[in-house]
């Protein structure tokens, strides 16, 4: 059975630790704030916290979804913190960040599927600190309304993953719908092209390369400015299975293919949405 396929080398890592790590998982435990860097066990973690970089969970640690790949617990959501915004804030002075990055569980059960959340952290980041803020955004289940929300604050990225190719999505993302992720990125180019827009796909869960074409196709039709690809990892055998270790050399055809279209893409085994986001803008 093809269930468990062995990692290949490349996707081996070494686990340093340092103590700039340890120091900034006590300084986000602290402040009693999520990341999704711990979550979804990012391969990027050590990296990543060395270099002083998190990407901040808000909204709580509950999804009121339950996609196949994602390591994020489904369960009753938290009530929404009103303090939240201001430890984020305190979180990325105490870090001397200065590239953020700010995504949430989905949150089908409040009204505006926690824009205005959003749009306090953002706003509080922009008052308070020399920042640049990129949101990665649930889907908002298609409401115009609630883009808005987060729009009007002025994100300089608005990211929103399409996660996989369109055929997929029955399996992987069952409450989710590919047009209604592309709509949201047409909607945001259309409403403040300033916005850098961004978007992302997991591979290896069972696409083919033509899909994974057809879809750069569609984020260029919607004037998408950035592409990230990476491996799938399944986070745990209750997860989807890994179809396939998709190597190196075709993460870079993907890259040519991509960027050939005008897109910058980031693409590679160990490339997530928010890996080296800073240097991109
Ligand atoms: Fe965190 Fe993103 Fe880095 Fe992973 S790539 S450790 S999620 S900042
Ligand atoms: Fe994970 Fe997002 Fe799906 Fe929730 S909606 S399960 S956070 S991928």
């Amino acid at each position: 059975s093809t269930r468990y396929l062995r990692k290949p080398e490349w996707l081996k890592v070494k686990l340093p630790t340092s103590k700039c790590f340890s120091q900034t998982r006590k300084l986000l435990a602290d402040l009693n704030l999520n990341t999704v860097c711990q979550g979804a066990r990012c391969p990027n973690i050590f990296e990543c916290f060395s270099k002083k970089t998190a990407t901040f969970l808000i909204l709580g640690k509950f999804c009121t979804r339950n996609c196949a790949f994602c390591n994020i617990e489904h369960n009753k959501p938290e009530p929404v913190d009103l303090e939240e915004p201001v430890r984020v804030v305190e979180a990325v002075k105490r870090l001397q960040l200065e590239y953020v990055v700010i995504t949430s569980v989905t949150r089908d059960d409040l009204p505006d599927g926690g824009a205005s959340q959003f749009k306090k952290v953002i706003e509080l980041l922009k008052q308070n600190l020399n920042v640049r803020v990129e949101v990665l955004i649930p889907d908002f289940k298609g409401s115009y309304e609630a883009l808005k929300i987060v729009l009007d604050a002025k994100p300089n990225v608005l990211n929103h993953n399409v996660e996989t190719v369109p055929s997929l999505y029955r399996k992987i993302r069952p409450q989710a719908d590919f047009e209604q992720s592309l709509l949201l990125l047409k909607r945001t180019k259309d409403y403040n092209s300033q916005i850098k827009t961004k978007s992302g796909l997991m591979l290896g869960l069972g696409e083919t390369k033509t899909e994974v074409i057809e879809v750069l196709e569609k984020l260029v039709e919607v004037r998408c400015d950035m592409v990230t690809l990476g491996q799938y990892l399944q986070p745990s055998r209750n997860h989807y299975p890994v179809k396939r270790y998709v190597h190196p050399d075709e993460f870079f055809e993907f890259k040519e293919r991509g960027e050939q279209m005008g897109l910058k893409v980031f693409s590679g085994p160990f490339v997530r949405s928010s890996y080296h986001a800073a240097d991109w803008v």
